[in-house]
């Protein structure tokens, strides 16, 4: 099974509300689709969001960087040499980790149709059900604590809450759901760096004290702020996790062994792809720090990919934050994984099993071998 052209195509779907962070606002999910077409008419479908805010790309630097430069060198290549291909990949250009990671999505895909097999099987195998939280974006509090018990009706146990544009108001924030909530789910706050690292001592001290218990606190400090993170983890008892100071294993291994943070949030957009994210899974568990596996805004397609590595790779990632699809209108992507509400299902489909991708556009793009 050789690699023959790679295309190009875009995918839009509406969210069912805009979702707000500490960083942004945003409306629509919208994906870069990469499809790799192999010599015995085999497709492997990769996605990437734009991410500008989180790791530096745009959809014309992402095209750009797999048209021009990582596609040329898989052309004509083998499917059998995954860890060849991948290398190839990680290997071609510094960063550019969204548009490695939809390579490598497709790649995968493609190594599990050769081989009759679900991605989740050909890691190791596992259980093909898994639980997801959603998010709860940051509002007035009426509004927050609303969406808060619409989750807990639609059978979601874990909420995670954004926060981080203003500590006070975001203790006000959290107790307001934490009392709405009463003991329903579990409670993850996700503050996207927007506190100084004496302001989220202060905000999660004030918390603890007043009995609200967190599962953990996620990103509180500046991705860049490895010493601010270390001096909120030093200085409070709930779990700190590590997202955006956290891309590939190197950074991981850098957080983990300074004791910045206790869990590490991996995400295929970051690590730049399956391979590397196999890598900071397994380098958390030798380390004894756990992992949890989440997304970004993005189709369905990318985060099929992480259901396949988060249920394979149970042990050492044993949280999920894989909501992008439920925060979505609809899912216009048939595949072998299945998200309905909390539980996302994964089917023996070879690949990641995708049979069709509704209103995708195709872009004027092919690369082929010369
Ligand atoms: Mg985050």
């Amino acid at each position: 099974m050789k690699i023959q052209s790679i295309q190009f195509g875009m995918l839009r779907v509406p969210l069912k509300s805009p979702f707000k962070t500490a960083l942004r606002t945003v409306e629509q999910v919208e994906d870069v689709i990469l499809i790799i077409e192999t010599d015995n008419g085999c497709r492997g479908y990769g996605s990437a969001p734009a991410t500008a805010v989180i790791t530096g790309e745009t959809h014309g630097s992402i095209i750009e960087a797999i048209s021009k430069v990582i596609a040329p060198r898989l052309i004509g290549r083998s499917i059998e040499d995954l860890n060849d291909l991948t290398n190839r990949v990680q290997h071609s250009i510094v960063k550019n980790y969204s548009a490695k990671a939809a390579v490598e999505i497709a790649l995968y895909d493609l190594f599990g149709q050769l081989y009759d097999a679900p991605v989740y099987k050909l890691l190791g195998g596992g259980d093909n059900v898994i639980t997801t939280d959603i998010t709860i974006s940051v509002d007035y509090i009426d509004k927050m604590v609303e969406d808060a018990l619409a989750a807990l009706e639609l059978g979601f146990e874990t909420l995670k809450i954004k926060v981080g544009k203003d500590p006070a108001l975001d203790v006000e924030r959290i107790k307001a759901i934490h009392a709405a909530v009463n003991d329903r789910a579990l409670i993850r706050l996700d503050a996207n760096q927007g506190w100084t690292p004496k302001q989220a001592v202060r905000v999660l001290r004030t918390l603890e004290e007043s009995g609200v218990q967190l599962e953990l606190v996620e990103q509180p400090v500046c991705g860049d702020d490895i010493d601010g993170m270390k001096y909120v983890n030093e200085r409070v008892d709930t779990p700190v996790m590590a997202d955006e100071s956290s891309f590939g294993p190197r950074q991981a291994m850098d957080v983990i062994i300074n004791r910045a943070a206790d869990i590490i949030n991996i995400k295929l957009m970051k690590t730049g792809g399956i391979s590397n994210a196999i890598k900071v899974a397994d380098l958390s568990g030798t380390f004894g720090a756990k992992c949890l596996i989440g997304c970004m805004l993005e189709s369905s397609i990318g985060v099929a990919a992480a259901a396949h590595v988060a249920a394979a790779k149970s042990a050492e990632i044993t949280m999920v934050d894989l909501d992008a699809p439920s925060l979505c209108a609809f899912d216009p992507v048939q595949s072998g994984v299945t998200f309905n509400h909390s539980e996302i299902t994964i089917s023996d489909a070879p690949g990641l099993g995708i049979t069709g991708i509704e209103g995708l556009e195709m872009l004027d793009l092919k690369v082929v071998g010369t």
